[in-house]
């Protein structure tokens, strides 16, 4: 229920109450206003009759008595007069009145006795009237009595029509007090509030330019209204503000993003630029070599080509990283021996490792295959392998295994192959930053950052992934996750399959 529809029964609630209790009191007192002058203008007649029937008496000749009570009778607020003797019988009666239909009253014996006079209410027949019994002193010792009575009826129609005016004039009041409420609570407070809560609904949809209109008058509905606009302002402004810091921002990051693209070119250029001109140098001295001497024997000229050769190969591996970056792969999936594949990986790290007295320890415990392009996953482990070895120092130690427990995923076992180093480690800012492509630490010459780059996607494509994490002891661990091959399955039956 709304404030205002609250406060409109609330204030009509009250209202209706107090004037309720207002109209009864108004009836009541009108009521006994109302009977105070009926029954004094009874009295008064009383009182009249009472005179003129003591004259007649006293004169001793009472025929005037029944011509005194017909007049009297005839006046339309009175009922009935009766005439008692001293002993308390009827002796008169006023026109229509049935000497069988009156009960005789205890009261007219006192009345009698006392010479007082006494007023109630009794019936007559089927009616009810105010009756008033009054002595008649005849002479100092004798007395007989009268009563007048008059008809209670009379007096509650008079009664009813007056509860009617009270009731129609209360209602009509009424009804023109809820007006006005309504009409006061309808302008000054319903509309001021539903006007807020579009408002404020407005706002809280982002309609920031959604003004309210503010009451007329200073009191606090208006306030509250200003204040509501001088809100949206400051949010619009505010808005204004933080659309220009971030256009600004966006600005920035863009040309932030601009000078590390050539600042990762300028890297890439210089790696290139290493990589290939360190053999092209050795190539170009040993041709040299070969020109001007002529007379070289034979085994040193075998020596030197079989030099240019491997650098040849150096800058083939090069050229084939670059291209291979921008080149969808074409992956081969077939079962491959983990061992086999292991064991390759071994021999090619071997000669490094032996150099710096590096520990290289190889661990496969079962002929498990996973499926998937035996060149490019020698490639990954490679890549993974050299960049373990260029991390530890001398005496350090190279471990490679493959992890027993294996992982389910939608179905698809994968088995992982665990690398892990004694080296430093990889630097918390930079592990979110070890795959993409062109990211380096090392010293130009020793890495263009395409290495674990060209391995993630790889294992990619082949629905696998790379996890990679500093261990507690120090050196990092690269764990590549394959897929295993089923060998019930068709496709793994040793028959290359073709995957773009
Ligand atoms: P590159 O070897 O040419 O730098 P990679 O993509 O192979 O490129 O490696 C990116 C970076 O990841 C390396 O420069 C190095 O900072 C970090 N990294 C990779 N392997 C290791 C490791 N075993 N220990 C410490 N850091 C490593």
């Amino acid at each position: 229920m709304s404030i205002s529809t609250r406060l409109i029964l609330l204030l009509t609630g009250t209202v209706g109450i107090v004037m309720a209790a207002a109209g009864y009191y108004f009836v009541m007192q009108r009521q006994t206003i109302l009977e105070g002058a009926m029954h004094n203008e009874v009295r008064a007649h009383a009182a009249t009759l009472q005179l003129m029937l003591e004259d007649d008496f006293r004169a001793g000749h009472d025929r005037d008595a029944q011509q005194f009570i017909n007049r009297l009778s005839q006046n339309p607020k009175i009922y009935s007069v009766i005439l008692y003797d001293e002993q308390g019988q009827i002796t008169m009666l006023s026109d229509p009145l049935v000497a069988d239909e009156i009960r005789f009253p205890p009261e007219v014996r006192q009345v009698l006795a006392t010479g007082e006079t006494v007023e109630m209410v009794r019936r007559i027949g089927t009616r009810r009237v105010f009756s008033i019994i009054m002595p008649i002193r005849i002479s100092d010792t004798r007395r007989s009595a009268f009563e007048v009575t008059q008809l209670r009826s009379f007096i509650e129609a008079d009664f009813a029509r007056a509860r009617r005016d009270v009731a129609i004039i209360t209602l009509a009041l009424f009804a023109v007090i809820v007006l006005g409420v309504l009409m006061v609570t309808r302008h000054n407070l319903a509309r001021p509030i539903r006007e807020l809560l579009s408002g404020a609904t407005a706002l809280g949809e982002g309609e920031l330019e959604f003004r309210v209109i503010v009451p007329a008058g200073g009191n606090e509905l208006s306030r509250l209204a200003r204040e509501f606009n001088r809100m949206a302002d400051r949010l619009a402004e505010q808005r204004q503000a933080a659309a220009q810091a971030a256009s600004e921002q966006l600005k920035l990051e863009q040309q932030l993003l601009i000078a590390e693209r050539f600042a990762a070119l300028g890297r890439v250029a210089a790696g290139v630029a290493h990589e290939m001109g360190a053999p092209l140098n050795v190539i170009k001295g040993r041709i040299e070599q070969l020109i001007e001497r002529p007379d070289t024997p034979r085994d040193k000229v075998e020596r030197n080509l079989m030099i240019i050769n491997h650098q040849a190969d150096v800058i083939e591996r090069t050229v084939r990283q670059l291209l291979d970056l921008g080149r969808p792969v074409k992956l081969r999936r077939e079962p491959v021996a983990l061992s086999a594949l292991l064991r390759s990986v071994q021999e090619l790290l071997e000669d490094d490792a032996a150099k710096r007295a590096i520990t290289l320890e190889f661990q496969w415990q079962d002929e498990r295959q996973v499926l998937g392009d035996r060149e490019m996953l020698h490639q990954v482990l490679m890549n993974i392998g050299r960049n373990g070895l260029q991390a530890v120092s001398t005496n350090g130690a190279l471990h490679v295994e493959t992890v027993a427990q294996e992982i389910v995923k939608e179905g698809q076992s994968f088995i992982g192959v665990q690398i892990s180093d004694t080296g430093p480690g990889i630097a918390a800012e930079s592990l979110h930053q070890i795959f993409d492509p062109f990211f380096t630490t090392k010293e130009v010459g020793q890495g263009m950052g395409l290495g674990l780059s060209i391995s993630r996607r790889i294992v990619e494509d082949h629905q696998g992934w790379i996890d990679v994490a500093n261990l507690p002891s120090g050196g990092a661990a690269f764990t590549v996750w394959l897929p295993k091959a089923d060998p019930t399955a068709n496709g793994n039956t040793g028959k290359g399959v073709e995957n773009a």
